[in-house]
């Protein structure tokens, strides 16, 4: 595991001038991960495309373009975001699934390459943009991650067109007179070794094959990073050697030699940049079960709830001279109204008592994007420790303003709204 970017003393800072919940990112880690995936393949023509959907502050976004890394949306508004944070239509690549005509033309609108996810969605594309570039979003019979609910590819999930329609593909794509300039993939979240990458990269190379003249073959995201204490890095040099031999050997015999082989990661970028910070407000024993009651509610991180996922976490004492050196075993909690709302199960810490901060690593990625206003709970601020070592507010915390914002209100709820 890293060494935290953020001292206790800067925590302390920070919570004081912006509150709690809040989300601190760290400029240097974001542009250190981009440079690391960025130089993964320097002898191939190789580019990286950032999935937007693990975090798409706009910010977040404009140092990731400076980086050189192109951009993955996955929906329209999405898109909105990306342009809006400066990427030009050619760094977008659009990869939705089970989207409208409006949302498929929004993209054709503005130049942007669709990768269609099904035969249905190819013939939608094909109407509306007849004798236009597409992309085809492949479905190889295995997939990975680190919970069924991201796995992404296999024989359960809805993504992706099964290798056994690659005629029909070519059936659809002379039908519409379309150039299909791409093939990507993504197999699932989070793997810590090459195998199940470097395994999947293989099959959509055989795909590959039936289809001549790519521009590119896109083999997905899944970089995973080491959320528990005890795992170990991804081995990138590994992983590198595996794949450059792959496509030396692809290259061969492909008729393109200038094809792009490119990568779509979100949490490796995203997930290691992200501090999130609470305020510990209640310690209490129910049952004999310690808890340490916070202001991180699942409206603020779901992903413990979500998927059982662990996030390490680091206490910031407040009185650091109430020497109480015994550890605890806690539950760290939430203040929504569920009893599922823990974030943190039978951890063993030091003792912890009211006003300490909890902060949780790793909530860069798949964090503030999944946050959520349940329980009418205000999403939090963002902060960017920039690389000058200055905190900079990216996103203002909400407001209960912002709450009633889309509801049609009348006239008396409208001037007690204001007051
Ligand atoms: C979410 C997603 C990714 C990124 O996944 P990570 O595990 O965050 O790297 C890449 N490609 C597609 C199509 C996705 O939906």
């Amino acid at each position: 595991m890293e060494e935290m970017w953020l001292t206790d003393e800067e925590i302390f800072e920070l919570t004081e001038q912006f509150g709690t919940p809040l989300y601190v990112y760290d400029e240097k880690t974001l542009r250190k991960r981009c440079q690391e995936l960025h130089n993964l393949l320097p002898n191939k023509n190789f580019r990286v495309s950032y999935s937007a959907k693990a975090n798409s502050n706009v910010e977040f976004l404009k140092i990731v373009k400076d980086e050189d890394i192109d951009v993955d949306a996955m929906s329209p508004g999405e898109i909105y975001t990306q342009q809006l944070a400066g990427f030009p239509k050619e760094r977008i690549f659009f990869i939705p699934n089970n989207v409208s005509s409006e949302e498929m033309k929004y993209a054709i609108d503005r130049g942007i390459l669709v990768s269609v996810d099904s035969l249905s969605q190819m013939k939608m594309y094909g109407q509306l943009n007849p004798g236009g570039k597409v992309a085809v979003r492949c479905n190889p019979s295995t997939g990975t991650g680190h919970h069924e609910k991201v796995v992404t590819a296999g024989k359960k999930t809805k993504f992706g067109i099964q290798t056994k329609y690659v005629d029909d593909v070519k059936k659809i794509a002379a039908e519409y007179k379309l150039n299909i300039v791409g093939i990507n993939q993504h197999l699932g979240s989070l793997f810590l070794t090459p195998e199940p990458y470097v395994a999947g990269a293989k099959e959509l190379l055989d795909i590959a094959k039936q289809f001549p003249g790519l521009k590119f073959i896109d083999f997905g995201g899944g970089f995973g990073m080491p959320y528990k204490e005890n795992e170990g890095r991804l081995d990138l040099k590994k992983l590198s050697a595996e794949l450059d031999k792959l496509f030396t050997e692809f290259l061969a015999d492909y008729d393109n030699k200038n094809v792009i082989f490119q990568a779509e990661p979100g949490r490796y970028i995203a997930a290691e940049c992200g501090i999130l910070l609470g305020t510990v407000h209640t310690i209490k024993d129910n049952y004999d079960t310690e808890y340490v009651g916070t202001d991180l509610g699942f409206n603020v991180l779901k992903r413990p709830v979500m998927y059982d996922s662990y996030h390490s976490i680091h206490v910031a004492k407040k009185d650091t001279k109430a020497k109480d050196n015994t550890k605890h075993t806690y539950n760290i909690v939430g203040n929504i109204c569920e009893s599922g709302d823990i974030i943190a199960k039978q951890r063993e810490l030091p003792h912890i008592d009211e006003n300490d901060i909890i902060a949780v690593r790793d909530a860069g990625a798949y964090g503030f994007a999944m946050s959520s206003n349940y329980n009418c709970r205000l999403r939090p601020a963002e902060v960017l420790k920039e690389l000058s070592g200055a905190f900079r507010l990216i996103r203002r915390r909400e407001t209960f303003e912002d709450l009633v914002e889309c509801y049609v209100l009348d006239t008396e709820q409208k001037n007690k709204k204001r007051a």
